[in-house]
């Protein structure tokens, strides 16, 4: 199974869209190593990803974890002080994610002045020693052009993947003007994307966009989706107090938790969660998977039209590359790009592949 390991609440950015260091009642780790390795053994097959926060400010603790305890490792970071993690560390990851959210200008004003440059400078670094899948982790919210943004990052040299997240405060109560307009802007943007998307393909070349290969992936094979993130499945995120939440988004809501690591094992968390309507008699759901159980189990978070809105951009998306399809199979059964492209990723690798 999967944990997300919130190594710390604190963080060292103030992005615009997240609001900076959340204050929690347990903003450090509590519980020992020795409580979180019996926790982790009587799991057969662990994948733990380190999450904050920002987990890098907590360093030392991340290296005990990893010399404790033998499981596939995945880290979370906003890039700022990826240059610390020492290259026997580094290699030792499967998945390196990092948050950056398109061009310079766009991701300093989320992110601050300047951050840009140091997580690009940091990555460029950490590609030295890591040979593993570097993942570029975009917020998409009203300064962002999709179209612009992910290409960049995907045009840089660095990075193999780009994933990109909808900002779910575009949604709050049924979303605002601006964030409807916006939104009518990003939809244009994928379909310009899915475009260029294929012109590459048929140029010889497979650009690493998480959420077109990943649907691809689904409609190619009419495999149904699980939900993709794993939430209450066979993911769960493991908060610094020791408690096990259905995700690390919001563990201060009483039915995100679902167990500590204290009195609960990896078997009995297992499958303890499922979504609800609309998603569970939805035609979609099958490519979807349900987008996040978050919002589904919290509907009135975002309400009616701010749950149609969401879809909205699903369906849009999946029809855009619905549509790509069959020159898709086209071009793998002419030997132009491999079938196995698509089998990504191969592990839950932190990306919910739906934006
Ligand atoms: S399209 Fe919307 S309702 Fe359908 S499965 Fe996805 S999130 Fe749920
Ligand atoms: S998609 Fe939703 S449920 Fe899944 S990890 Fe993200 S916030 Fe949590």
């Amino acid at each position: 199974m999967h944990y997300h390991l919130l190594l710390t609440q604190r963080c060292n950015l103030e992005c615009s869209y997240c609001g900076g260091t959340r204050e929690a009642e347990h903003m450090e780790v509590e519980y020992s190593i020795e409580a979180l390795r019996s926790f982790i053994a009587k799991d057969p097959s662990p994948v733990i990803a380190f999450y904050g926060g920002e987990p890098l400010l907590r360093l030392e603790l991340m290296e005990q974890v990893m010399d404790a305890i033998p499981a596939t490792y995945i880290l979370h970071t906003n890039g700022v002080l990826l240059h610390k993690v020492k290259p026997r560390y580094l290699r030792r990851f499967h998945t390196v994610l990092i948050s950056i959210d398109g061009r310079r200008e766009v991701t300093d004003a989320y992110r601050g002045r300047g951050v840009y440059d140091r997580i690009i400078k940091n990555a460029r670094r950490a590609r030295k020693h890591f040979r593993g899948d570097l993942i570029a982790r975009m917020v998409a919210s009203l300064r962002s052009d999709i179209y612009e943004d992910v290409l960049h990052l995907a045009r840089l040299g660095i990075f193999d993947h780009v994933h990109w997240q909808l900002d779910f405060e575009l949604f709050w109560d049924g979303g605002s003007e601006i964030a409807r307009e916006w939104l009518r802007s990003y939809n244009a943007g994928i379909t310009k994307l899915v475009r260029e998307w294929v012109s590459e393909m048929q140029r010889g070349e497979l650009l690493g966009l998480v959420p077109f290969i990943g649907i691809t992936k689904t409609l190619l094979t009419r495999n149904p989706a699980k939900l993709r993130c794993g939430a209450g499945v066979d993911f769960f995120a493991i908060s610094p107090s020791g408690e096990i939440t259905l995700c690390p988004v919001t563990p201060e809501y009483e039915f995100m938790r679902v167990g500590s690591i204290f009195d609960t094992s990896p078997e009995e968390l297992k499958n303890c969660a499922s979504l609800k309507e609309p998603c569970a008699s939805c035609d979609l759901l099958w490519v979807c998977g349900g987008r996040c159980l978050f919002i589904n189990l919290a509907k009135e978070w975002v309400g009616e039209r701010g749950y149609a809105l969401i879809c909205s951009t699903v369906r849009h998306l999946v029809g855009e590359l619905s549509a790509a399809l069959p020159e898709i199979k086209r071009m793998i059964k002419e030997g132009a790009v491999p079938e196995k492209a698509f089998s990504y990723p191969e592990i839950n690798n932190d990306c919910e592949v739906v934006p």
